[in-house]
């Protein structure tokens, strides 16, 4: 099979170590080989986490991609209490969507796709609404906006609810301070950031309240935190069968970021991130999201008109280049690319170019149909806003 560079928000691809790792020794998840890799992969979690009170944290690593842990945390936290999902984006829908089915109490702030949240309107529901729990997504993937972890965790502290993140595509790129931000929970994966092949997620939380979560009736079997939590605690284990080669992977990449350094890393991928972005403004490309709302994992770049994102895409891919489409009321007018995995400076470099020929073959195909003469320089898509604001309970 041909090799593809991977410029997505994951799958990525991953460094040689992993390639590695993942084929070590056959072990037994019941033997104290699979408990002293848990317990490492534990601890580099809580490192790369930079959490100052460690001993009041812990993380319980689960087999199943992204939506898994954001399923087990939706399943297992509430209880019957009511729960407040705020949701501005593609995977806000997806936590309100689980959530429904788990809890009875589900309410539901939404902003349109890729419109930032009204911090005094979150105020005010909270205040007149009894939430025990509001969830959130970190980095909202389908438009690369960060929402403010800071700002909304102080509200919910503030509303004495607990505080839970979907942090799915920023850990291991973004700084999340659990401590300040007053999240109990957070949830994240194998596959994005962190750059280890795609299948194991994983929950940090507070121990109080990873100890609360017995009090719960179980909602789910497979996905309750509390049994995770158990297991962890009595054995160093996993309650069923863990996918142990992907366990091996991802204790490699936590390894491979902790002797790089968390903040080292974060700048490095950053970095890439500025080199990507500059070039693609170059080439007169405009982005959805304004700079400093970004994450620095993808950017989410307007489409120029004439030409349609399935070209650019299949252009793209005849040179071995994999970006993403936008979904939702984003198809069609925006495409994105990752810059997580191991992508050298030189393969943003190879992507810049490819793209340029791309757009211009596209863009010259368009004008020979549509007229000779063309001007210089299209306006940029305008997108229209999605819906109107909306609040729900
Ligand atoms: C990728 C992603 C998920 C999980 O998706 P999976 O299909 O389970 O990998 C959840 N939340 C966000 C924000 C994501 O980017």
């Amino acid at each position: 099979m041909d090799k593809h560079l991977l410029f997505t928000p994951g799958p990525v691809n991953v460094a040689e170590t992993l390639r590695t790792a993942i084929c070590k020794e056959d072990i037994c998840h019941r033997e104290t080989d699979f408990d002293a890799l848990l317990a490492g992969i534990e601890h580099k979690i809580l490192s790369l986490f930079q959490i100052r009170n460690r001993e009041r944290y812990r993380a319980v690593v689960i087999t199943g991609s992204g939506t898994a842990a954001n399923e087990a945390i939706l399943s297992s936290v509430v209880g019957d209490g009511a729960i407040l999902i705020l949701s501005n984006g593609e995977f806000g829908g997806r936590l309100h969507k689980t959530s429904v089915i788990h809890n009875k109490k589900t309410h539901l702030i939404e902003m349109p796709w890729g419109i930032a949240f009204d911090l005094p309107q979150i105020a005010t529901y909270l205040s007149k609404h009894k939430i025990d729990v509001v969830a959130m997504v970190h980095h909202e993937t389908c438009s690369g906006m960060l929402n403010p972890l800071a700002q909304i965790g102080a509200l919910v502290k503030a509303s004495g609810a607990l505080f839970v993140v979907d942090g799915v595509s920023s850990v291991g790129a973004e700084a999340i301070d659990m401590e300040a931000c007053n999240i109990a929970f957070v949830s994240s994966s194998s596959s994005k950031a962190l750059g280890s092949y795609p299948g194991l997620s994983f929950v940090v939380g507070r121990k109080k309240q990873f100890k609360r979560l017995k009090h719960h009736a179980a909602k789910t079997t497979y996905l309750n935190l509390a049994t995770f939590y158990a297991f962890l605690k009595n054995h160093n284990q996993t309650p069923n069968t863990p996918a142990v080669p992907l366990f091996f992977a991802l204790d490699q990449a936590l390894t491979d970021i902790l002797s790089e350094g968390v903040l080292k890393r974060h700048a490095r991928i950053k970095a890439r991130a500025d080199l990507l972005r500059n070039g693609m403004r170059r080439l007169n490309l405009d982005f959805l999201v304004d700079e400093a709302d970004m994450c620095s994992v993808l950017t989410t770049v307007h489409i120029p008109a004439s030409v349609s994102v399935h070209d650019l895409r299949a252009g793209l891919r005849d040179h071995s280049i994999i970006i993403y489409e936008g979904k939702g009321c984003f198809a069609d007018k925006v495409f994105q690319v990752g810059n997580i995995g191991e992508l050298s400076d030189d393969d943003i470099r190879y992507f810049l170019a490819t793209l340029k020929d791309v757009l211009l073959t596209l863009q010259a195909d368009a004008a020979d149909l549509v007229t000779p003469v063309r001007p210089k320089q299209e306006p940029p898509t305008v997108l229209p806003v999605p819906a109107d604001l909306r609040v729900v309970s």
